[in-house]
């Protein structure tokens, strides 16, 4: 079988399923053939272990992971792309393919109905509409996974990847910081899709923490601080935390006891410091 990097065959293989390419469902398919197999490589998957793996399109990067994973499981909303997928992954006998819509499927329960006990990594070029939504969504539900390597807008990878204490970082960089290590692995020009979008992109590794990297009695508290503080960014502490804590005395103590000042802005503040306030709130 031609490659699924091989524009030719890829145009032929979607006409003859009469396939059109959805926007809304963010369908940009990989033809840049380097790409697919270093995101395989870099996601960690092995024969012992398993890849989970969103949005499989026509089974370009399905087709890697199943040379490196001992399993694989591909969750793909477009039923269009079913049989296009019966098609490119008849020699896999490795890779198993849900229609389904991974932010509202049950994860936890696809992970122990397919893989069982073995380590899981997700590894996927996500469509762009989903990418925050979904990470956190994973991240927050604590989905018993090693890490996620996936391909998101530049822009979306240089914000999750930031260093806390940075102007480029957002609430999401803290959010993910808190159950995550993330590294920006390479860059991926515009022209490595079909059709290409208007941005280029980037592969990401997020390396899912054993446990947080600081202790918080109010882990929801500590997050609606993130949020409000990130909301109104340009604003000190002391008002843009005004819309997670209404009553201001308590606030003010709060960022006594924690030793932030008040005229701090969130961009500034540290996860540490996030938590010490959350926890001083509770007290
Ligand atoms: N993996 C393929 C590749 O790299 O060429 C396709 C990637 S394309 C950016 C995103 C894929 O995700 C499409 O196949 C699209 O139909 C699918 N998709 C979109 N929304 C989805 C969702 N909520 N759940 C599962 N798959 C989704």
């Amino acid at each position: 079988m031609p490659q699924l990097t091989d524009i030719a065959y890829l145009r032929d293989l979607l006409s003859r399923h009469g396939f059109s390419f959805s926007k809304k469902l963010g369908q940009n398919f990989l033809v840049n053939p380097s790409v697919c197999p270093r995101m395989a490589a870099a996601c960690g998957a092995d024969r012992e272990s398993g890849a989970l793996e969103i949005g499989p399109g026509v089974g370009v990067l399905t087709k890697e992971l199943a040379a490196v994973a001992g399993q694989v499981v591909a969750v793909e909303l477009d039923d269009r792309l079913l049989p296009v997928l019966g098609e490119t992954l008849s020699e896999c006998d490795n890779v198993s393919v849900v229609h389904g819509d991974a932010l509202k499927l049950d994860l936890h329960a696809l992970i122990r109905e397919k893989f069982g006990d073995r380590r899981v990594s997700v590894c996927a070029n996500l469509p762009y509409y989903i990418t925050s939504p979904l990470i956190m969504a994973l991240l927050e539900s604590r989905l018993p996974i090693d890490s996620l390597t996936v391909m998101v807008q530049r822009e979306a990878a240089d914000r999750l990847c930031a260093a806390v204490g940075t102007r480029a970082a957002g609430a999401v960089t803290l959010a993910v910081a808190y159950y995550a290590e993330a590294e920006k692995l390479f860059d991926v020009s515009r022209g490595s899709f079909m059709p290409a979008p208007n941005v280029d992109s980037a592969v990401i590794r997020l390396t899912v923490r054993k446990t947080p990297p600081v202790a918080v009695n109010d882990e929801k508290m500590m997050f609606r601080l993130i949020r409000a503080g990130f909301g109104q960014r340009r604003k000190t502490v002391s008002n843009s935390f005004s819309a997670a804590v209404p009553d201001r005395e308590r606030l003010r103590a709060a960022l006594v006891a924690a030793g932030v000042s008040p005229t701090a802005r969130a961009e500034e503040l540290s996860l540490a410091q996030f938590a010490a306030i959350a926890d001083a709130l509770g007290e």
